[in-house]
């Protein structure tokens, strides 16, 4: 499905943006994983290659949160792999804290993360995809329908991801470039791990799936918006919460 595209998932080491470099190397694509640390970006490098050494990928550490450095990134990975055609914008942090103890500084480095590292990634793709087109998928979340009872920023965070993404599809259609949202409900992953297994145990009873998403599940949003099956698709955001109400 993604022959010779060249993609780029920020959060790719672990969690949902690994099962989206898997889905992505295995249906073609040459992958680059964007993570915080150098430790944990060979070490999801090493994994992938030893599921299949073929695969073409390679992976950087930038401060998303820093344009130039994510400009830079993108620049090296265009040189390698020979253009950007696809960008995951995933990579993100959660909170929980109520907001009496919700620190200022907490929220802004949720906003940082989830906010303002997703327009840095947009705006430095745009020219690598303005000639030919591309396809830039953000990860936002359930919680960008309902909010959540405490943790205030990372709903915030993720409307934003919405607004981004609904207004960029708008102002780059122009380019063919394709702009939309993958919207998890609660998936198995590092960041559900760290919950008491009887809230997961509690929020999977009041799926109407009856149980929390695999990670490659949701994998599969993000390789069918990257496609182009998804040709028309643009400013979607689509859930993959097994029908979560709230
Ligand atoms: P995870 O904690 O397993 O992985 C998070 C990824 O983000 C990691 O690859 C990590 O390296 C990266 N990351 C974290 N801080 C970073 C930083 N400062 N700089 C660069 N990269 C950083 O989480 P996950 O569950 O796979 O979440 C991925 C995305 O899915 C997030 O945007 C999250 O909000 C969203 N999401 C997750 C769930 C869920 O239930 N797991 C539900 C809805 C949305």
């Amino acid at each position: 499905m993604l022959k010779n595209k060249v993609a780029i998932i920020t959060g790719g080491t672990r969690g949902i943006g690994f099962a989206i470099a898997q889905a992505f190397l295995k249906n073609g694509a040459k992958v680059a994983v964007l993570g915080s640390r150098k430790e944990t970006v060979d070490n999801a490098l090493s994994k992938l290659k030893s599921e299949n050494s073929s695969w073409e990928v390679m992976g950087l550490y930038p401060d998303l949160t820093d344009y130039s450095a994510v400009e830079a990134a993108f620049k090296t990975i265009s040189e390698k792999f020979g253009g950007i055609d696809i960008l995951v914008n995933n990579a993100g942090i959660s909170a929980r804290e109520p907001i009496e103890a919700y620190e200022p500084d907490a929220f802004k480095k949720i906003m940082d993360l989830n906010v303002t590292a997703v327009f840095n990634g947009c705006k430095a793709a745009v020219p690598f995809m303005k000639e030919k087109g591309g396809s830039i998928i953000n990860t936002s979340s359930m919680v960008a329908k309902f909010g959540q009872q405490s943790g205030v920023g990372y709903p915030a965070s993720k409307f934003a991801v919405n607004g981004l993404t609904q207004s960029l599809a708008r102002e780059l259609g122009k380019y063919n470039i394709r702009v939309n949202a993958v919207a998890p409900g609660v998936t198995r992953t590092d960041m559900v791990a760290s919950l008491p297994e009887e809230m997961v145990a509690r929020v999977a009873a009041g799926i109407p799936l009856g149980r929390v998403g695999e990670p490659e599940e949701v994998a599969n949003a993000f390789l069918f918006l990257a496609s182009d099956m998804a040709s028309y698709i643009s400013g979607a955001i689509l859930a993959v919460d097994g029908a979560t109400v709230n």
